[in-house]
């Protein structure tokens, strides 16, 4: 939480994202006196990130004023790093993507390169009010201190301050797969506490909501599914063992055979709803965006258990919205 500027203005401005809303509401949601919701109220519009908006009958008494957020006071940035390719989206205040750009990278980018791509990308979309940048990357990484350990061989890229220092923001750095969920949890509120995302790309991971919070594990690096053992004597996988979940699919996916390239990933997510009793599983990702009945009908095909299988309509963007989202998180958070 390095750029909240209060927990109460961060409970008033998540409740606020979901609708108008009284001084009242504000108060019977969030468990906050009416004199802290009707300061915090007065901050937020001083600030121009709430707007009094018409009123409300209520019956009796006078009508009341009616609050909304103002989704252009701020905005954020988010940036995905893939294998080959960097993308960069501008948010505003509400989560909704304003813009977007796209290059491609080289497949083990020099991390000054890598940066300075970040730069020229970001250039362009540059605004005032603008909180922070986002970065989502594949991993391993340690998010508490935005350090990335698979730009190639070399060992801890302190990715956070090399793109601080370079773009004069500030910078969160997180697993694309935590971004994912970032983004889908961020989009759909309290709905959804229990969910897993499952992103289908160079390699397959999970970003996990678990009782309404996204968990990275010990070392932030929870959600490494793909390597998962799927079949005792399977294929080689590029992390030294076989028979992994990703390394099954990618040599159905490479033989054209859909149906077991689905099919392996239909089962091992019914494994892991099982394991975390999620209610939700959102399917992500460019093999999924390639073929998205396919995907959906090989996962729901699995399914024992009463689970929404969706595919994001964030599409291609949702790592990297998401990566905006956890910087817009940070400022204005989710009440618990
Ligand atoms: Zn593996």
């Amino acid at each position: 939480m390095r750029f909240l500027r209060g927990y109460n203005d961060a409970v008033v401005l998540g409740l606020a994202r979901s609708g108008t809303v009284t001084r009242g509401e504000l108060a019977e949601r969030s468990g906050l006196t009416p004199q802290a919701v009707s300061k915090v109220v007065g901050r937020l519009v001083a600030d121009g990130l709430l707007v009094e908006s018409g009123t409300r009958n209520v019956g009796v008494g006078k009508p009341r004023t009616l609050l909304k957020l103002v989704a252009g006071s701020r905005f954020a940035l988010g940036a995905q790093v893939e294998r080959g390719e960097l993308r960069v989206v501008l948010t505003d205040l509400a989560g909704d993507v304003l813009d977007r750009a796209v290059t491609p990278l080289p497949a083990d980018p020099d991390p000054a390169a890598l940066v300075g791509e970040l730069v020229r990308l970001v250039a362009p979309m540059r605004t005032d009010r603008l909180l922070g940048v986002g970065v989502g990357f594949v991993g391993p990484l340690d998010h508490r201190t935005g350090t990335a350990t698979a730009l190639g061989e070399r060992p801890d890229v302190p990715l956070r301050d090399l793109a601080e220092r370079a773009l004069g923001l500030p910078v969160v750095v997180d697993k694309d797969t935590t971004t994912a969920i970032v983004a889908e949890s961020w989009r759909r509120g309290e709905e959804l506490r229990d969910a897993v995302l499952v992103l289908v790309g160079a390699g397959i991971g999970v970003g996990l909501l678990l009782g309404g919070r996204v968990h990275r594990g010990a070392r932030t690096n929870a959600g490494e599914f793909g390597h998962t053992t799927a079949q005792l004597d399977g294929p080689p996988c590029a992390c030294g063992r076989s028979g992994c979940v990703a390394a099954v699919h990618d040599r159905a996916a490479r033989a054209g055979d859909l149906a077991a390239a689905t099919s392996v990933v239909g089962r091992a997510v019914a494994d892991l709803v099982r394991l975390l009793d999620v209610d939700h599983v959102v399917l992500a990702g460019r093999a999924v965006l390639a073929a998205p009945e396919a995907y959906l009908a090989g996962v729901r095909a699995r399914m024992r258990l009463p689970v929404d299988v969706g595919i994001t309509p964030l599409a291609d963007d949702v790592v990297a919205a998401g990566a905006a989202m956890l910087v817009l998180s940070e400022f204005y958070g989710r009440p618990r």
